[in-house]
């Protein structure tokens, strides 16, 4: 199974080149959504039971309907690295249910509509983070944490770590993983290489610095698009789904929820639900 893991990860590193953390999508008339960053905050609910009223309301608030809970998270993580063994790339979870795996990258854009929105929706996901994009304001990204959401690594200052000696790739990596441990407390355990460019020195770095995984993607959510590496456009069972902490400015005027509210109407409209990625790897 790795060894599939590994293959596709190869097969779609120029697909990668091409999708990268700057994609953007055609410019197309914007369908304005129901609900604006300016919702209310959310009265605290019942978490962790099945949407019931009180998750129905959090949800309407946003102009989306609950989540089906995803299963239960299997005893045994399907993605390990492999002791003494190089780290694994993966680009998907193997699984059959109908979850996807969100992340969100970089941190730009600090919306403090987004900390309501997800304290109202309770989707998991998982925040690969630049030093550069976060250092103007470290505190914001602690609510989300706080949330449950996962911490993890993409480098310092967002390089291409192809064009980086190993010493400069380690430098990149674990500089960010001492960085985000003295502002959080929390060691991240997944890296995700800027672009998707990564080599064989990345590889190593990664292991070296004390990650267990590199994090690619299938699909790279836009402005309101979805943009698919399969050709049949689809969402397949235990895909990584990417999105960007994006602004206005980056979006062609919309904001960070309505990406968000976007796409998670896609991720449903296509019957799949959110799952933990730290649950699977
Ligand atoms: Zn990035």
């Amino acid at each position: 199974m790795k060894k599939t893991i590994a293959l596709w990860a190869t097969l779609t590193a120029v697909a990668l080149l091409v999708t990268g953390c700057t994609a953007e999508e055609p410019s197309a008339a914007a369908a304005p959504l129901p609900e604006r960053t300016s919702a209310p905050a959310a009265t605290p609910s019942a978490q962790d039971e099945a949407p019931g009223a009180a998750a129905a309301a959090a949800y309407r608030k946003w102009g989306l309907k609950p989540f089906a809970a995803p299963p239960a998270p299997p005893a045994v993580k399907p993605v390990v690295r492999p002791a003494g063994g190089p780290v694994p790339v993966i680009s998907e979870i193997p699984t059959r249910e109908k979850i996807v795996f969100i992340t969100i990258d970089d941190g730009a854009e600090k919306d403090p509509g987004f900390v309501r929105m997800m304290k109202d929706l309770k989707v998991p996901f998982t925040m690969f983070l630049t030093d550069s994009a976060i250092r103007a304001d470290y505190p914001y990204f602690a609510p989300l944490m706080a949330q449950g959401n996962g911490l993890a690594n993409h480098t310092l200052t967002h390089p291409n770590l192809r064009t980086l000696s190993p010493e400069a790739q380690r430098r990149e990596i674990c500089g960010q993983q001492t960085k985000l441990k003295e502002r959080y407390g929390t060691t991240p355990r997944l890296f995700r290489p800027p672009y998707g460019n990564w080599n064989e020195a990345t590889r190593a770095a990664a292991g070296e610095c004390g990650l267990d995984a590199i994090v690619l993607w299938r699909e790279s959510m836009q402005i309101k698009n979805m943009q698919y590496q399969r050709g049949d456009r689809k969402l397949h069972p235990g895909d990584i789904v990417l999105a960007h902490f994006r602004g206005p400015s980056e979006l062609k005027g919309r904001t960070m929820t309505e990406m968000t509210a976007t796409m998670l109407r896609k991720i449903q409209e296509q019957g799949f639900t959110v799952a933990r990625l730290e649950d699977y790897v």
